[in-house]
């Protein structure tokens, strides 16, 4: 139903437009039909005056070479030969009797009396406005030498025929152009907003259903209807990755915590239920560690989030990729001495990565407590960096424990523990942590590890990091 309605708001808004354009256009073609009427009329008016001035010229040249009987063969000639088909032609003679008279069939009827009138017999142009066919006449006349008088005149008439003959076609061709102009405005329109209307489908049903995995149809042009569809789908696409990452983030950390909870609460239970004082504080102090560690996993977890849905913000500053690996360092430097294990690291001071400090120590961090935690003593740990072909890359390499083949494609999962690291402390997050905040970065991870003989975790952060 709604769809319908749609629609035929889409097709009013189609007609409305295409009756914008074509109001324009017939707008248009009017403008130019009325200034072409105008420039013909002109022109042929023009026409019909130079006809008749070089007539009476001709005719005064005649007269003055060859007088009168010349002029009077002249004007028989021109007669034989149609010349004065529509015109009206009168001599007189110095008597003013009329020598020679012509006028176009149904002018004798006229009274022509007014050609006999004073301003008619000067030398010069009349024009009478009410001929009996409703013409403009033009008259010319000439005084020549003797007192011969010679007029020649033209009607209108011919010329407003024709005019009012484009007067009526040009009507019929406008009212066309007007018709033509509607039906073709609104079909271009239509078509030319197909795209906005499956934009707008396409919102409406995502609104209505809820699915964000509905997308805008394209085509192959590349116009800008088109484009926009190209970035509305993007948009779509990002919303949707990040609803999806947030329901997972959300389902993750609601199963992630209940293990840790459960605990903390039998904790609680076996203390409360055991009575005694001494019992009650060895539950708290349990409770305490298990309240530490959730917050710990809970923290973890939401940065893991973060940085997997690109909602992370990360404060990109250039970083001494030495000075926050050697901040890591110190941080284990104790524990590393206590198991008399060999740290070191071999980072150029001057190497540079565009970076979230923070983030970066973090991740140094993780790998080098890893590394110091399932190496046994008497081991060594050796951090190196430099440039590669596509980035900087960080390694950390040890001569610890080392991870099952089995193993080694899970251990950046979300609290996975090798079975080997069961008896050390830890969250199994560390390395979920380090990866997403490399991808995040644009970067990515890779190990590589013998059971006994050692690991080495490295870490590669892309070209633009690099400064
Ligand atoms: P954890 O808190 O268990 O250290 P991590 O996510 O940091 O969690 O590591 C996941 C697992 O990967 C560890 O439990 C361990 O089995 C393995 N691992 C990580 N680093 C090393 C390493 N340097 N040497 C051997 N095993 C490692």
């Amino acid at each position: 139903m709604s769809s319908r309605v749609n629609e035929s708001i889409g097709r009013a808004f189609a007609l409305r437009l295409g009756l914008w354009y074509a109001a324009l256009f017939v707008a248009s073609a009017v403008t130019l039909s009325v200034a072409t009427y105008a420039l013909l009329a002109r022109a042929l008016a023009a026409q019909d005056h130079d006809a008749l001035a070089s007539m009476l010229s001709r005719y005064a040249v005649e007269y003055q070479d060859e007088g009168l009987n010349g002029l009077q063969t002249m004007i028989t000639a021109d007669a034989g030969q149609g010349r004065h088909e529509r015109l009206l032609v009168r001599v007189m003679n110095q008597r003013t009797e009329v020598v020679y008279f012509t006028a176009p069939p149904g002018w004798g009827a006229f009274d022509l009396s007014w050609l006999d009138r004073p301003a008619a017999r000067r030398s010069g142009w009349t024009t009478i406005d009410s001929p009996p066919d409703g013409a403009v006449f033009e008259v010319g006349t000439a005084m020549l030498d003797d007192g011969i008088l010679v007029q020649v005149g033209r009607s209108s008439h011919v010329r407003d025929e024709l005019l009012a003959n484009f007067r009526a076609r040009g009507l019929q061709v406008l009212a066309l152009i007007a018709v033509a102009a509607v039906a073709g405005g609104f079909l271009i329109t239509r078509a030319g907003l197909a795209p906005l209307r499956a934009l707008e489908s396409t919102v409406r049903s995502i609104l209505r259903t809820g699915q964000l995995d509905a997308r805008v149809p394209l085509t192959h042009s590349s116009d800008p209807l088109n484009e926009l569809g190209t970035r509305v789908n993007e948009m779509l696409g990002r919303i949707q990755a990040l609803v999806v990452g947030m329901r997972g983030a959300l389902d993750n950390v609601a199963h992630d915590l209940r293990t840790p909870l459960t605990r903390f609460r039998n904790v609680a239970e076996s203390a409360l239920v055991a009575g005694n004082p001494e019992s009650m504080r060895e539950g708290l102090a349990h409770a305490l560690e298990e309240a530490d560690r959730v917050s710990a996993t809970l923290t973890a977890l939401m940065d893991i989030s973060e940085a997997e849905t690109g909602t992370m913000v990360l404060a990109r500053e250039p970083v001494h990729l030495a000075s926050v690996v050697d901040e890591a360092v110190s941080l284990y430097a104790d524990e590393a001495d206590d198991k008399a294990i060999t740290l070191q690291s071999h980072v150029p001071s001057a190497l540079q990565v565009v970076g979230d400090r923070t983030r970066l120590r973090q991740v140094c961090a993780n790998l080098v407590e890893n590394a110091v935690k399932y190496t046994e003593r008497g081991g060594r740990i050796d951090i190196d960096a430099g440039p590669t072909g596509d980035g900087v890359s960080l390694t950390v390499r040890d001569t610890g424990i080392g991870i099952d083949p089995a193993d080694i494609p899970h251990v950046w999962d979300r609290l996975y523990r090798a079975d080997a690291s069961r008896t050390t402390r830890g969250l199994g997050l560390g390395l979920s942590l380090v990866k997403a905040v490399v991808v995040a970065h644009g970067g990515r991870v890779d190990v590589a590890s013998m059971p006994g003989q050692g690991s080495s975790f490295t870490v590669v952060l892309p070209a633009s990091a690099r400064t």
